[in-house]
């Protein structure tokens, strides 16, 4: 039986995969087992953004695994100090909290809102409210979808958890009318990812933090896929000079290899947690601090934030001027770009096996949005590469 035939047979349905088995991968090329080569232009939703099999990952990795991985937090290691204290230097905020996925990270943070509205705020005790963007992508859980505006994410999943309220994504004045004196926090991404790379109005974050301290709302941004180099800057939040006061990261922390993600916070917001508050067995082990620690290292020392700015100015201007009519809007920040299809010409998803068939591997986003999202590590060189290869496809199209 072959691959494909052999995972429909056995495997939940719950995603919808591009016909390619893919057998190894290097930094950006991934090969099928054809033997077929592709440029990954996905980089599995940014947690490749440091390219596949990256040497100096695979050396921690191996080293850890073979000295000290999982112990549990019931003890101490030499590795996770290091590992949170770099994550603080470079967040800018003062403590962290380790887990495993991006969704755990966002239930860590939902978990400190509340407590930190309960015990900071005086919110009235299970009246704590969190204020969340319609078209969001936070995760998978049950109170996670519970608050998402995709009815697929949702339908027949319930009973959800209450206390949120969806908002407009991008327009301040409708976060400032759902404001009351129970609201805790605003939870959003700062450039909406699966939503298809919406980024919104400049100033929004500034102004959202304006109005956060106004009325003594927490700002808690999910940058599970935006942070960690893929805007051009090391959190996208940068680009409007904020800070936080919570921060959720994922995906790229685990250097392609491994799951990792943290809650990090200010020392107030982080102060609700106490022994037995919240936990995770694998959260924090050895090796994931290990190998968040190295992807940490290896963003600043290979200076991929600049050169996410850089190739991603290089790459959202190729993809600009293309031309094409079934493009309606290219958009984008850093190495992170969706082109929106013109679906009354063709969909979004046939784009997507037309670029598998020219050697390119991308994903559409609600069967419309295209996204281009290569490791950091892409050069020039490779993006022209992929670029001869899009412009074929898109110019195709035309009829
Ligand atoms: C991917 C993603 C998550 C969820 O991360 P998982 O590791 O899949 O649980 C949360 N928030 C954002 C913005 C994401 O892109």
């Amino acid at each position: 039986m072959d691959c494909i035939t052999l995972e429909k047979k056995v495997t939940a349905a719950n995603y919808d995969p591009l016909p390619v088995v893919l057998r190894d991968a290097k930094g950006v090329w991934a090969t099928d087992t054809q033997g077929r080569r592709y440029l990954d232009m996905m980089s599995a939703y940014s947690a490749v953004s440091l390219g596949h099999a990256h040497p100096r990952i695979l050396k921690a990795m191996a080293e850890q695994a073979a000295k000290l991985a999982v112990t549990s937090r019931a003890y101490h290691t030499e590795l996770l100090g290091p590992f949170l204290e770099k994550l603080v230097q470079v967040t800018g905020l003062d403590m962290a909290l380790p887990m495993n996925t991006g969704a755990e990270a966002v239930e860590t943070a939902i978990k400190a809102a509340r407590r930190w509205g309960y015990r900071f705020k005086k919110v009235p005790k299970d009246r704590a409210e969190i204020i969340v963007a319609e078209d969001n992508f936070h995760g998978r859980t049950t109170t996670i979808v519970g608050f998402s505006s995709d009815a697929s994410y949702r339908e027949d999943f319930g009973p959800f958890a209450g206390g949120f309220k969806l908002v407009p994504f991008g327009n301040v004045q409708a976060i400032a009318d759902a404001i009351t004196e129970n609201t805790c926090a605003v939870l959003i991404e700062p450039i909406q990812g699966e939503a298809g790379i919406v980024v919104p109005p400049e100033g929004y974050l500034r102004e959202l933090r304006a109005l956060c301290d106004r009325y003594n709302v927490l700002l808690i941004l999910d940058e599970v896929q935006s942070g960690l180099g893929r805007t051009g800057r090391w959190f996208a939040h940068q680009h409007e000079d904020i800070r936080p006061d919570g921060l959720i990261l994922g995906k790229a922390l685990g250097g392609g290899v491994y799951p990792v993600s943290a809650f990090v916070g200010t020392r107030e917001l982080m102060s609700v947690f106490d022994p037995g508050s919240h936990g995770s067995t694998f959260g924090g082990n050895a090796l994931a601090a290990r190998i968040g620690l190295e992807a940490l290292a290896v963003i600043e020392e290979e200076r991929l934030v600049e050169r996410s700015a850089e190739m991603g100015d290089y790459l959202l201007a190729r993809l600009r001027e293309m031309r094409s009519n079934i493009v309606k809007e290219v958009r984008g920040r850093g190495l992170w770009v969706g082109v929106e299809v013109d679906t009354s010409v063709v969909s979004a998803r046939a784009v997507c096996d037309a670029l598998l068939a020219h050697g390119v591997l991308s994903k559409d986003t609600h069967g419309t949005v295209l996204r281009f999202a290569p490791p950091l590590t892409i050069s020039r060189e490779e993006i022209d590469w992929g670029m001869e290869r899009i412009e074929r496809v898109f110019a195709r199209a035309i009829h």
